[in-house]
């Protein structure tokens, strides 16, 4: 039987994002690596590979299908109530100790991460997220920029049929690939995921690719929400959340922050879980920092107005929440706060037409996606 790598291998094309280097090498832009690969070499990504002078890279699958509420992205300011149908392919160029999605993302890397390959097309998923009148296409649960060509010719699709695109990313990019998503992405989120250089780079990454993309991602027009899961003793000391914080408001306080809380995942198991106080408090300073939408996540009901948007003017409850359910909407078709009429960042529909769902489900359409030969 085929090993996995194997397979993956097989199913690959020509890549967009690379160029040809002097030295015969090539160089991958996919993401902030921006590997130089001799003939023969495989990416930090385990994913993209130099065959024979051409860089290959992944085409025709999925790693996972499910349909989520576009809360549980999180994205709060775009769309609310939709249903935000997600892909994922597999791998991803940080390995992430806490990991939510490491069957996906380390499958190349940890052989207990057994993610089957299934088979899919563009028009296959497109026409699957209609079904479900799903509003978003989401490219998510491994890392979407190296696989982004699939992306894009997803998203292709998808616009074509009137539906808004999604990245849920680590923000590890390049100008180069930003200039390639931009047409065909709308939304983007970013888990900034501390601001110390250490940090990430026992994640396996480095924190200037990051910011990087964050300024790059607000200048161009993306609509951005940025998302830290704060982890006790990892990124929690007020120092550095002033510091992270005080980096976003200077991008734009009306980049939506969501802080949200860690249990224990994949390898890192030593941290207690956060607790509401945390989160609570990260968000003090983040309010300190000069940003207007702050968010607390994981712990429904039990951080107070921090899962809800207020009008940063008047102060009036436009939507409020309970973990991903949306409990009341009042924003204007115009995007407005109908008390005063301030403007409220964002993507808004026209109306809203309620939620098809507050909690994940799987398709049920699995026949559209067949396993990948071994
Ligand atoms: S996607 Fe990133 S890790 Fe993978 S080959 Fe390209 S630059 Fe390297």
């Amino acid at each position: 039987m085929a090993s996995l790598a194997e397979v993956l291998a097989r199913e690959t094309r020509e890549g967009e994002l690379y160029e040809r280097l002097a030295d015969g090498r090539l160089r991958c832009y996919a993401c902030g690596h921006c590997c130089p690969l001799p003939t023969g070499a495989i990416g930090v990504c385990k994913v993209r590979f130099n065959e024979g002078g051409t860089l290959r890279v992944p085409w025709g699958y999925v790693g996972g299908v499910q349909c989520d509420p576009i809360e549980k992205k999180p994205f709060f300011h775009a769309h609310p109530g939709a249903l935000a149908y997600s892909f994922g392919m597999l791998g991803c160029d940080l390995h992430c100790s806490y990991c939510q999605n490491w069957v996906t993302s380390q499958a190349l890397r940890d052989p207990a991460a057994v993610a089957p390959p299934l088979e899919a097309s563009p028009e296959a998923l497109v026409r699957d997220a209609l079904r479900l009148k799903a509003r978003v296409l989401v490219s998510t649960y491994n890392e979407p920029l190296i696989t982004s060509e699939w992306a894009v010719a997803v998203f292709k699709e998808a616009k074509a049929a009137g539906l808004s695109t999604a990245y849920v990313s680590n923000g590890n990019g390049t100008p180069e690939v930003l200039e390639y998503l931009r047409p065909w992405v709308d939304f983007y989120k970013v888990d900034l995921k501390s601001f110390d250089d250490r940090h990430y780079r026992q994640l396996g990454g480095r924190i200037e690719p990051i910011l990087d993309t964050i300024r790059r991602l607000f200048a161009m027009g993306f609509w951005v929400e940025i998302v830290t899961l704060l982890i006790p003793g990892f990124n929690d000391s007020p120092e550095e959340l002033t510091r992270l914080t005080e980096f976003l408001a200077g991008v734009s306080p009306d980049i939506p922050w969501h802080v949200t809380a860690f249990h224990a995942d994949y390898k890192m198991t030593d941290p207690p879980n956060t607790t509401a106080d945390m989160l609570l408090g990260a968000a003090e300073i983040g309010r300190r920092a000069g940003l207007r939408y702050i968010y607390a996540g994981n712990l429904p009901g039990q951080v107070g107005d921090l899962e809800d948007t207020r009008c940063v003017k008047c102060g009036e409850t436009l939507i409020e929440r309970y973990g991903y359910m949306i409990r009341s909407y009042r924003i204007t078709p115009n995007g407005c706060c109908p008390g005063c009429g301030t403007n409220v960042p964002g993507r808004w529909s026209n109306r809203f037409e309620g939620q098809i769902a507050s909690r994940p489900f799987l398709p049920g359409s699995r026949h559209l996606l067949n396993v990948l030969r071994r």
